[in-house]
């Protein structure tokens, strides 16, 4: 589908102004119209719940926005954790699906009331040995192993994953939690990331309804959710259909009434925690061109970096650039949009044929709501930008500030010479 900016130059120069470039810019409006689809496509089931995972945009005053929905949180780290907390969550507001999981996040996880997820079976006694007694409502992450197919295409290799526990594991984690006097049991699984294909969640749920039967009829527990997890994706690139949720909903809502009402479990409340599909396309990397450089390629060089969107380097993705105020320029200049840092793969476009761009152009990098400044870091000494919330009356807030130098050295006040780092 083909990819419109949700602002336009003038708005973005406005913002400019007052926050200078990089930034990263939220389209409140979309998040919002998003969220309410998702709300709806799953109304079928009275318990459902989207716990939306912090991990891909970790910023309370998102997660706010996805407070006001009713959903929770997905949490996987003290941090993450903490921030929920401060954004109002709390208790089976929030999920904690952890893995190498130290014994004082569990404890503070469980203090707060946090729906826990075992990774694995070793966990049950870890989390005896060193938090206590382990909470009545309890979720297990399943592993299938092999391949995670869809009619006969390969989606992602679960045999080669770090997570969940094996389907022997399964039964026995359950028979050992219910001794231990756990009485409401969850089942979770993340079989396959950003798919772009409406059978994904229908596919998954089919397995976990299956399973969750199974263990009923196994170990006798009261299966009282399961959580799909994450993994519906978007469409990155113009070629790609974006999923309809209405139609992901709907093909859970059939394998929900040809398996788990015909095994007598009809109350059973669907969770999800997806992050990607409810902030990807709502998020956009503002930078500015700065430099062009004509060599064996044609170069143009923009004031962010990998260390602000590091998708592009680390896993070769695509995404979609507009030049704002050129929208309706044809794109006949072929050109590698770079970063400054000392690292060949910042390359935010590779030989992507793109309008003429001048210095001081605002480039908008597309889809980068989720897993974009989150994944950042401060290679080359760069600073992370700030973060910007557009509301939907056209005004604007900043919603985090961007780094300076001083909160990079903060961790050198072990340095005596540290405060003559800022006196220049
Ligand atoms: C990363 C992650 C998610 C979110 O994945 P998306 O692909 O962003 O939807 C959800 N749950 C867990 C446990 C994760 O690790």
């Amino acid at each position: 589908m083909k990819k419109i900016p949700f602002i336009d130059k003038a708005k973005a120069e406005e913002i400019a102004k007052t926050f200078p470039t990089p930034f990263y810019l939220y389209d409140e409006k979309g998040i919002r119209e998003n969220a309410a689809k998702v709300k709806e496509a799953f109304s079928w089931n009275k318990g459902f719940r989207e716990y939306f995972a912090v991990k891909a945009t970790p910023n309370p005053f998102i997660l706010k926005i996805f407070k006001d929905f009713g959903f929770g949180c997905d949490c996987s780290s003290m941090a993450e954790l903490k921030l929920a907390k401060a954004a109002g969550f709390s208790g089976d507001g929030i999920m904690f699906s952890s893995n190498e999981t130290p014994a004082c996040e569990y404890e503070y996880a469980s203090k707060i009331g946090a729906i826990i997820n075992f990774d694995d079976i070793t966990h049950i006694d870890f989390f005896e040995k060193n938090v206590g007694k382990i909470p009545e409502t309890i979720c297990c992450r399943f592993n299938p192993g092999g391949y995670f197919s869809i009619a006969n295409s390969i989606m992602d290799n679960p045999g080669e994953s770090k997570y969940g526990m094996t389907r022997k594991q399964m039964t026995e984690a359950f028979r050992i939690l219910k001794g231990k006097g756990c009485k409401k049991f969850g089942i979770h699984a993340f079989l396959a990331s950003n798919t772009v294909t409406e059978e994904y969640y229908p596919t998954l749920a089919g397995q976990l309804f299956e399973l969750a039967s199974e263990l009923q009829n196994e170990t006798g527990v009261l299966i009282d959710f399961i959580n799909l997890s994450g993994g519906v994706g978007i469409d990155y690139t113009p070629e790609q259909k974006s999923n309809d949720i209405m139609k992901i909903g709907q093909g859970v809502k059939e394998q929900y009434e040809k398996i788990l009402v015909p095994a007598g479990l009809k109350d059973v409340k669907i969770f999800a925690e997806m992050g990607r599909f409810m902030m990807g396309p709502y998020g956009a990397l503002i930078t500015r061109a700065v430099h062009e450089k004509h060599i064996y390629r044609e170069y143009i060089g923009v004031d962010a970096c990998a260390a602000n969107l590091m998708r592009p380097a680390m896993y070769g993705s695509y995404h979609h650039v507009t030049v704002l105020g050129k929208e309706d320029v044809p794109a006949d200049h072929k050109y590698d949009v770079v970063g400054s840092l000392c690292e060949n793969n910042d390359k935010f476009a590779i030989e992507r044929m793109l309008p003429r761009i001048d210095i001081g152009d605002l480039l908008f990098i597309h889809d980068t709501g989720a897993h974009g400044f989150a994944m950042g870091y401060n290679y080359n000494g760069r600073l992370r930008s700030s973060e910007i919330l557009l509301k939907e009356d056209g005004s604007y807030e900043l919603i985090r500030r961007a780094e300076t130098l001083s909160d990079y050295f903060a961790t050198f006040d072990c340095f005596d010479e540290y405060k003559e780092l800022f006196e220049e």
